[in-house]
């Protein structure tokens, strides 16, 4: 059965009575070579483990299924269960999860899945997003450090700008610097609204995350790195002495000093810093706010 076929996402919705859900985001892909550009994207070969994000009917699920050792597919719609049971009933490596991905802890299922021998190879991370939590998604699997090697994610296109830009272009923003911070960021490919059922409002693009084995910069504190990115951006038309003041509970005058400390233009905006310069910044605030405690101990 050719799943990502509209006859077959018709024949399935008469057959099971069921509606796809827009508040879940269900916009399934009806391009096979779509789905083929996900799986090669992500360079998954015959010793690895992919794990799923929104499997819907088990398209994408199919096809990585035929390229990977193992498959465990996350999908948080219960009606769609025995739909993918029966849907993947010839492939004896996949495991249809029913949850919420961002109340899953992807580590425990990778290690689970290693204890087993299920797989040997690398563990990659794959699916056609949910439009509505896409940045959720994808932070929550960058915080919560996910053992992965990669993240091979369909999204708004939109979205895929801006995780993919950098410092001096408008579309250059907060989610910018943290997924770049954890990952090495390429497009794999972009696609129009025309191939899903049913059809959204905008246009489509494939990313592939690399996880980095190292970071691009060493971090005193990450949280206080990543208040200094939120700040800065935050209040992104301001210049940074503006921006970052009210970080750790500073005045101007502090971000002034940590500024001119780390020879930064206080009147630089925070588009214009690269990853580098952020860590610079949160790293001097970090030591500064250090010292000055221990003055006042
Ligand atoms: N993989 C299919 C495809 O490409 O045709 C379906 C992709 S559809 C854009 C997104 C899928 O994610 C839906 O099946 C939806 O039910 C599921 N989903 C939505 N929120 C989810 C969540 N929090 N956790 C797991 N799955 C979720």
């Amino acid at each position: 059965m050719e799943l990502y076929s509209p006859r077959t996402i018709e024949y399935i919705k008469a057959r099971y009575g069921f509606s796809l859900s827009k508040s879940l985001g269900q916009n399934f892909i009806t391009d096979v070579n779509v789905l083929r550009d996900i799986v090669e994207g992500a360079e998954v070969d015959a010793e690895d483990l992919v794990i799923e994000i929104g499997p819907g009917i088990g398209s994408l699920t199919a096809e990585a299924a035929k390229a990977a050792a193992a498959v465990v597919a996350v999908e948080i719609d219960s009606r769609l269960i025995p739909i993918l049971e029966e849907a993947l009933a010839d492939f004896d490596n996949v495991e249809v999860i029913n949850r919420d991905v961002l109340k899953t802890d992807l580590n425990e299922i990778i290690e689970r899945k290693r204890s087993e021998g299920a797989f040997s190879g690398k563990v990659r991370i794959m699916g056609n997003l949910p439009y509505y939590i896409t940045t959720p998604i994808i932070m929550k699997l960058l915080e919560a450090e996910v053992n992965a090697d990669s993240i091979t994610v369909m999204m708004q296109k939109e979205v895929a700008d801006r995780i993919n830009s950098g410092p001096g272009t408008k579309s250059y923003g907060a989610i910018s610097v943290a997924v770049q911070y954890y990952c090495t960021v390429s497009k794999v490919a972009t696609v129009p609204a025309a191939v899903f059922v049913p059809r959204p409002k905008v246009d489509s693009a494939v990313l592939n995350l690399k996880l980095r084995e190292e970071k691009p910069a060493e971090l005193i504190d990450r949280d206080l790195f990543f208040a200094c990115v939120k700040a800065g951006f935050g209040q992104r038309r301001k210049t940074l002495l503006n921006s970052l003041t009210g970080v750790r509970g500073l005045e101007k005058k502090d971000i002034e000093h940590i500024l001119i400390t780390t020879e930064t233009d206080p009147r630089r905006r925070a588009e214009t810093l690269t990853i580098g310069e952020f860590a610079e910044i949160a790293n001097c605030i970090a030591k500064y706010t250090e010292d000055r405690e221990s003055i006042n101990e």
